[in-house]
C-alpha cells in the first residue's frame, strides 16, 4: 500500500473475507464513510469495485459532490467506480406515505432496501459473489438495521454473500475522521434525503442553530 495512504500510528491487518472471496462490490454512501473502508481492503489486496447507488440524496447538486469526492478518491487509490442511476423518481414511490418517518424508522429501512436491492442486482449481473455497504460505518445508523437489509438483499441471488463485516470497531471510527480530515473530504450535514434535510434545519431551528448550509462544508 502507498505509505501516504497509511493512517496514521497504525499497522492494519489483513482482513479475510467470509469465504475468502477475492473481490467486493463495495456500495458507497459518500467519501468520509468510504475513506477508512476503502482503505482497509486496499491494505488488505481484495479487489474492490466501489458501487455508488443512492438516489435518496437530494438535491442533485448535493448528490453530484458527494459523488464526485467519492470518484476523486477511487481515482487516488485506483479503484474501479461504478456511477449508478440517479432514479429518484422510484425512490420517492419506495418510500411513499413515509415522509415523516424518523430517522432510523421506517423510511431508512426502505431506502436502504432499495440501495442494496440495486447493489446485489449489480454484483449478480457482474459476477461479484460478495458485496458490503459504507453506510454501517456511521455512528447515525442502527447496524442491525443496516446489515438486515443487506443479508435480505444478497438472498435474492444464490451465490451472492453480504459482508456484514463491523467496519466500526478496532478504531474505525476515529480513523474514518482522520482520514476525512487528511484528504478533505466534503462534510455534509444531513444524511441525505430532502426528509432528513427538513427535520436537520427542524432540530437547528429548536437549538437555535444555523440552518444547513450545503455545499461549503469541508473537514480540514
Ligand atoms: S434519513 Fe437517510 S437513510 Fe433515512 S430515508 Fe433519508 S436518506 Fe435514507
Amino acid at each position: 500500500m502507498n505509505e501516504s495512504l497509511k493512517a496514521e500510528h497504525y499497522e492494519r491487518p489483513q482482513l479475510k473475507t467470509p469465504n475468502g472471496e477475492s473481490s467486493l462490490l463495495l456500495h458507497s454512501c459518500c467519501a468520509p464513510c468510504a475513506g477508512e473502508i476503502m482503505e482497509a481492503v486496499a491494505a488488505s489486496e481484495i479487489k474492490t469495485t466501489v458501487y455508488f447507488y443512492n438516489p435518496n440524496i437530494h438535491p442533485i447538486q448535493e448528490y453530484e459532490l458527494r459523488k464526485e469526492e467519492n470518484k476523486r478518491y477511487c481515482q487516488k487509490l485506483d479503484f474501479n467506480f461504478i456511477d449508478g442511476d440517479y432514479d429518484k423518481d422510484n425512490w420517492f414511490k419506495r418510500i411513499k406515505g413515509l415522509e415523516n418517518e424518523p430517522e432510523r424508522g421506517e423510511r431508512c429501512t426502505k431506502c436502504f432496501d432499495m440501495r442494496f436491492e440495486r447493489s446485489a442486482l449489480y454484483a449478480h449481473e457482474n459476477n461479484f459473489s460478495l458485496f458490503a455497504t459504507t453506510l454501517g460505518i456511521s455512528r447515525w445508523k442502527d447496524l442491525d438495521q443496516v446489515n438486515n437489509s443487506g443479508l435480505r438483499a444478497a438472498d435474492r441471488y444464490s451465490g451472492l454473500n453480504f459482508w456484514d463485516f463491523n467496519w466500526r470497531k478496532a478504531g474505525g471510527s476515529p480513523r474514518m475522521i482522520e482520514i476525512s480530515k487528511r484528504e478533505e473530504f466534503y462534510q455534509q450535514e444531513y444524511c441525505g434525503c430532502v426528509y432528513s434535510l427538513r427535520d436537520t434545519n427542524k432540530w437547528r431551528k429548536e437549538n437555535n442553530r444555523p440552518r444547513v448550509i450545503r455545499g461549503q462544508k469541508y473537514y480540514s
